[in-house]
């Protein structure tokens, strides 16, 4: 067992992960309260007035503030859970229009009375979860989707960090790379003084309920509160066997890009087109994904071509192939104008083959190279070489770190113990919707509850704290004021 303490100590909570939810959870228990700033009001009277008398934002009445939310002339976001929204909406009244947080509503204010004794347990090397690795087939420069502002955890921003590391300011509506995320986060907890909680490289398993609150088997530690920060980004979707030979391909370094036959991307998401985006300039590519606009539409439709022109231009080239040819050249030459420098980067009709809605019926090796039988929806078939495959259909997350009792507890009665506990996007979204609190005294922040954007973790991570230290203040196991000696790990 890793970590594992001489002594089973209790503590308050215990927080499973140590990605970017975790960490905004872990500052808030560190005894930094949000409360509503009155000196910066909202821009919405109606949410300003409901607030501007209880300024504490850690015991919020979601309904009664978002009551006039649907009514409202103020963008709130309807796609997120309400917590997630309202909390949001105060952190960033104006949204993506307004990346720096000089017009935020929220102060934070250190009270170390109120802190709860807690641990934050991820098993990536350092703090950041999923954005300390770099998915297989692309690259650390690859840009985030949003704006340093929106990627930003309370008390240190992304441009506070880039000011510290640089010394310079950022632009505003920057879009970090991965790499620079990865840094900002891994300093992060120094930078705002959680580092003594924040524990890397510990896999966390064998998570039971006790009597009096749950017991780490793999860190022999007992606590009272356990907080589900996993993510659904953990593990990626394996391919079927028939595609496995393809993964085995040899990679050939030596080979320049334009003499390797295609490689085989399988994807519709932005995974698909991170891996589409970061190929050499010459590398030929056959795109295999999945085109069903009217029922399940490619993320990559939201992307504005403005903000995201990769990912724009990525779902032109898809979209492009679905669509009757061009015909006249005057239309040609139109189009050709209105490109993206993205796609003008590339002759894209020479080394990208889209084959929408399109199988893999068969699987041969011949060298160094894989031969691939396709079958169009029409059902006639054809054959291409291929120098490898980059398979791309999505994450997802698991619980099989929680016995099958706690399993059961949070994914309800149907949930069959022979199943494998795997968690997708929507799988805790009715939970969530009823309350973050998904069994007594477990909690599900961040990806988990299928509002997967950072700047949407804040409102679970106050909720989750509001009701931890509200508890933890009438409980015997409460900190006292930082006098508890610190959870340890040897
Ligand atoms: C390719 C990609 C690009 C993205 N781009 C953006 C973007 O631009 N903007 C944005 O806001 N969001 C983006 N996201 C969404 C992403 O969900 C969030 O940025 C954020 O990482 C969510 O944080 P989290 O703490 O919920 O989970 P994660 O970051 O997924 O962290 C959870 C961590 O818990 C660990 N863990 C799981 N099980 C255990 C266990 N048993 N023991 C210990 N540790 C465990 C996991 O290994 C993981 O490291 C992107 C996601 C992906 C996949």
């Amino acid at each position: 067992m890793q970590g594992q303490t001489p002594d089973s100590s209790f503590i308050d909570a215990v927080i499973v992960g140590n990605g970017p939810s975790a960490l905004i959870l872990s500052f808030i228990l560190h005894g930094n309260i949000p409360c509503y700033n009155v000196d910066s009001p909202h821009p919405d009277p109606i949410l300003h007035a409901k607030l501007k008398d209880a300024t504490e934002l850690l015991q919020l009445d979601v309904g009664r503030l978002t009551s006039h939310f649907e009514a409202s002339r103020f963008p709130y976001s309807t796609q997120s859970l309400p917590i997630n929204s309202l909390v949001d909406s105060l952190v960033r009244p104006f949204g993506e229009t307004d990346d720096r947080d000089s017009s935020t509503c929220i102060t934070w204010r250190h009270d170390p009375q109120r802190a709860v004794r807690h641990l934050a347990l991820g098993e990536t090397a350092q703090p950041g979860g999923q954005w300390t690795e770099c998915p297989p087939g692309t690259t650390w420069d690859i840009q985030s989707l949003s704006y340093a502002g929106m990627l930003s955890l309370p008390g240190y921003s992304y441009y506070d960090h880039h000011y510290a590391t640089h010394g310079s300011p950022l632009p505003a509506y920057t879009r970090p790379s991965r790499r620079g995320m990865a840094e900002y986060l891994a300093a992060y907890p120094r930078a705002v003084g959680i580092e003594d909680s924040t524990r890397n490289g510990q896999a966390v398993s064998g998570v039971s309920r006790t009597q009096d609150g749950f017991y780490i088997a793999s860190h022999n530690i007992r606590c009272k509160h356990l907080i589900l920060a996993s993510g659904i980004f953990t593990e990626v979707k394996p391919a079927r066997p028939l595609l496995q030979p393809l993964l085995s391909i040899p990679s050939q370094p030596s080979v320049p890009a334009k003499d390797k036959a295609p490689l085989l991307v399988i994807g519709s998401g932005f995974s698909a087109a991170d891996i589409i985006i970061s190929a050499a300039r010459d590398q030929k590519i056959i795109h295999i994904f999945k085109w069903e606009p009217e029922t399940s539409p490619s993320p990559l439709r939201s992307c504005h071509q403005q903000a995201y022109p990769e990912y724009a231009g990525v779902y032109k080239l898809m979209k492009r192939s679905t669509l009757p040819k061009f015909t006249t050249s005057r239309a040609n030459r139109r189009s050709q104008a209105a490109l993206s420098p993205f796609l003008k980067s590339r002759e894209w009709d020479d080394i990208y083959e889209p084959l929408p809605n399109t199988l893999v019926v068969d699987v041969a090796l011949n060298g160094a190279e894989g031969v691939v039988t396709f079958q169009r929806s029409d059902g006639s078939t054809f054959k291409r070489h291929v120098s490898g495959l980059s398979y791309a259909v999505g994450r997802k997350g698991s619980l099989a770190y929680l016995d099958k009792h706690l399993q059961r507890e949070i994914l309800g009665p149907q949930f069959d113990h022979s199943q494998d506990a795997s968690i997708a996007k929507d799988t805790l979204v009715a939970s969530a919707m009823a309350d973050l609190e998904v069994a007594k005294d477990v909690f599900i922040i961040g990806s988990l509850t299928s509002d997967s954007l950072i700047r949407y973790a804040y409102g679970g991570c106050v909720y989750a704290a509001g009701k931890i230290i509200e508890r933890c203040s009438r409980d015997q196991h409460c900190t006292d004021g930082g006098a508890s000696p610190r959870p340890t790990l040897t």
